[in-house]
Parts: structure tokens; C-alpha cells; sequence
């Protein structure tokens, strides 16, 4: 039996759903960046609440991404087509080296400007996005999240297993994460 409600932590607002699970499971969905939480029918609604405050953070930087993504790409500035050209060449070297280690298998990249991101995953077609602001960072950050990106295809969370596969496939992730992104945490 599942039961949905609607429920509004500051400007945040979400769907609750009771369902027979185990643990509380928030998604955010395009393309509306809309929030849904699914909540075992126990627990009660102020734990759901604290769940949700907790993941403010997330929340609101995949909205941004989402509306990022939804945003129809604009004409291409002609010079950048050449950097763009080289980046692909190198994604599409690197892609099937990291899909053989990860045994993933992406359906497909694309390099465009992005506002808020470096790169993004579409768990669902396995669509991978760069940023076209990579191609003027050192290559190795390029593959640091090309390979973030592709781990998203195993775990689509932020969370332990996520950064336990990143530990696996490339131990020295955290370094490149504080070349990439020095004055922030955020991928
Ligand atoms: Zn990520």
C-alpha cells in the first residue's frame, strides 16, 4: 500500500510516499527538479524532515543541474569548436578504458558549456555531459570526472559505496577534486 503526500521543508518541497522499505530514499527528478522521498510507513514525519534538511544541500545543487541540463544548448561560439573538438577526441580515448576497468557501459558523451558543473550523469539513458570550461584544465581532471561521472553508472548517490568505488579506481581522486575545485567541495 503506498500513500503520497505533499510537504514543504523551507523552500524546499517534496512528495512523501509510505511504502514497505527499509530506509528513507530521497530523489530528485527531471525535468522539473521535483523532490521525492520515500519514507517506511513508521517513521515518523519530523525524522522525514530532519532526512530531507540534511540533504538540502544536495538537493538543491541537482536542481541546479537539472535546470542546467534543461536549458536548450546555445549556438556554439566558433572558436570554441576546435577545443571541443580536441576534448571529445581525448573523452572518446579515454571512455572505453574506464568502461572496460568500471565494466560500465555509457550510452553516450557530450562536451557543452555548463554553469554549475563539471560534468553531470543521466543514470537513466547513461548519457554522460562534460564541461567545455574542462578543456582548459590539466587532462588528468578531465579524466577525474569523466571517471566520477561513469561511477555514477554504479552508484548514483553521493555517498560511501560512491567514494569507495572512487578509492578503488583512483586513490588519488581527492587531490585532483582540490585541483579542480579549490575553493569548493562540490562536484
Ligand atoms: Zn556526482
Amino acid at each position: 500500500m503506498h500513500s503520497t503526500t505533499q510537504h514543504k521543508y523551507f523552500d524546499i518541497n517534496f512528495s512523501l510516499t509510505r511504502k514497505r522499505m527499509k530506509n528513507i530514499r530521497l530523489r530528485v527528478v527531471a525535468p522539473k527538479g521535483e523532490v521525492k522521498v520515500s519514507a517506511p510507513h513508521r517513521v515518523q514525519l519530523s525524522v522525514v524532515l530532519d532526512f530531507v534538511a540534511e540533504k538540502q544541500n544536495w538537493i538543491r545543487q541537482h536542481q541546479a543541474q537539472i535546470k542546467d541540463l534543461m536549458q536548450a544548448e546555445p549556438t556554439p561560439e566558433p572558436d570554441l569548436e576546435p577545443l571541443r573538438a580536441a576534448m571529445k577526441q581525448r573523452v572518446s580515448e579515454l571512455l572505453p578504458v574506464w568502461e572496460q576497468r568500471l565494466q560500465v557501459k555509457a550510452s553516450g558523451f557530450g562536451v557543452r558549456k555548463m554553469k554549475t558543473r563539471w560534468g553531470s550523469c543521466n543514470v537513466r539513458s547513461k548519457k554522460i555531459w562534460l564541461s567545455l570550461a574542462l578543456a582548459a584544465k590539466e587532462p588528468d581532471l578531465l579524466e577525474y570526472v569523466l571517471v566520477h561521472e561513469l561511477v555514477h553508472l554504479l552508484e548514483t548517490g553521493h555517498n560511501a559505496r560512491f567514494y569507495g568505488f572512487m578509492d578503488e579506481y583512483m586513490p588519488d581522486w581527492r587531490e585532483k577534486h582540490k585541483r579542480l575545485n579549490p575553493r569548493s567541495r562540490v562536484l
